[in-house]
């Protein structure tokens, strides 16, 4: 673990801390907003047993240089429970981490370190930081979705993440699949062939037998992946009419296919409800590869000011601007 450091000499009036618990990695962050990262680290995403005890060791430790943190938000992979109301409120829940299945951030880790602590989706905190600080600022309805090693959504719909019972799994759409012209049957563990199974970084890499990355610009598959992705863009903009949807992940580092989804994106709406602009309708996310951890910085703001207005911080309300 890289050792906390202090990046400004000025002490800062709030500082929140940022958890992006991720896949492979965990990033952790003491900020107040992007121009104002006071420390920051990575560690591997082990079993909670070692990965636990280090970030508490991250944020005492930040807590000794800095002070003290009023609150930290965490992007968590999912699934996760949101439903204030379930018993399994901030549970991971059916994760093929195993060691993660269950897990309660509040009871195991919040409780050990003693500060607020909210939990969201990685891609809800994105959405999050991209209103704050990114490429969704003034937007009060857009959708964040990232296509990586999943593919995952988050809404915000009229200045709130939309949440429902729990929180969204777009990447579970089913878009049409023509078996004849592509009879890779998907990767999804649950439904093989939904739009992570057929569009995810490991769908590409398993159909065409090569890292997405080394796949060259002109490759048929990066024509396919444009039509599966641009099916369910049209779905999510008939659904939940966005003023924009920004595309993160690895997959998208592939800049062509923000042209190639615009082109079908047009035809597919068919002239129906067209955005004024496909140019700025589609974009990558503002603060890049970190819009999850400066999300999770801004989910623990929000809970901090709802504390401070007299809610119950220990069960925040799922979530206001
Ligand atoms: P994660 O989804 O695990 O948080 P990423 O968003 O980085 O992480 O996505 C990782 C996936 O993106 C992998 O399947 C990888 O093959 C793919 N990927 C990473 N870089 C590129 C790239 N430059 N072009 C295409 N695919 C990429
Ligand atoms: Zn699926």
């Amino acid at each position: 673990m890289r050792s906390v450091r202090n990046v400004n000499a000025h002490q800062p009036v709030n500082l929140f801390g940022g958890i992006e618990a991720g896949g492979t990695k965990f990033v952790l962050m003491v900020a107040t907003d992007p121009e104002h990262i006071f420390a920051r680290s990575s560690i591997p995403a082990r079993e909670p047993a070692v990965t636990i005890p280090e970030m508490i060791r991250f944020f005492t430790q930040a807590q000794e240089h800095l002070g003290s943190l009023c609150a930290i938000g965490v992007a968590s992979f999912g699934p996760v429970d949101l439903n204030p109301r379930s018993p399994h409120y901030g549970c991971i829940t059916t994760t093929p981490k195993v060691a993660w299945s269950n897990f309660n951030w509040f009871e195991q880790f919040q409780k050990a370190l003693g500060l607020p602590l909210k939990v969201d989706t990685d891609v809800n905190c994105a959405a999050l930081g991209e209103r704050k600080w990114g490429n969704a600022q003034g937007l009060d309805n857009f959708i964040y979705l990232t296509v990586g090693t999943g593919i995952g959504g988050g809404a915000m719909v009229g200045g709130t993440v939309y949440h429902g019972q729990s929180h969204l799994e777009m990447g579970h759409m089913r878009v049409p699949h023509d078996r004849q012209q592509d009879p890779f049957p998907g990767v999804c563990p649950y439904h093989g062939d939904c739009l992570e199974g057929l569009a995810s970084g490991p769908a590409l890499e398993h159909r065409w037998g090569t890292k997405p990355a080394d796949l060259p610009p002109k490759h048929p598959a990066w024509e396919l992946e444009a039509d599966y992705l641009a099916l369910a863009l049209v779905n999510l903009i008939y659904t939940l009419s966005p003023q924009r949807i920004l595309l993160g992940g690895g997959v998208m580092k592939q800049v062509h296919l923000f042209d190639l989804l615009r082109d079908r994106i047009m035809r597919l709406l068919g002239g129906y409800h067209l955005p004024s602009s496909m140019d700025s309708f589609l974009l990558p996310p503002g603060l890049g590869d970190e819009s999850g951890v400066l999300g999770a910085i801004a989910l623990a703001q929000q809970t901090h000011a709802y504390a401070e207005q007299g809610g119950d911080d220990e069960n925040p309300p799922l979530f206001q601007k």
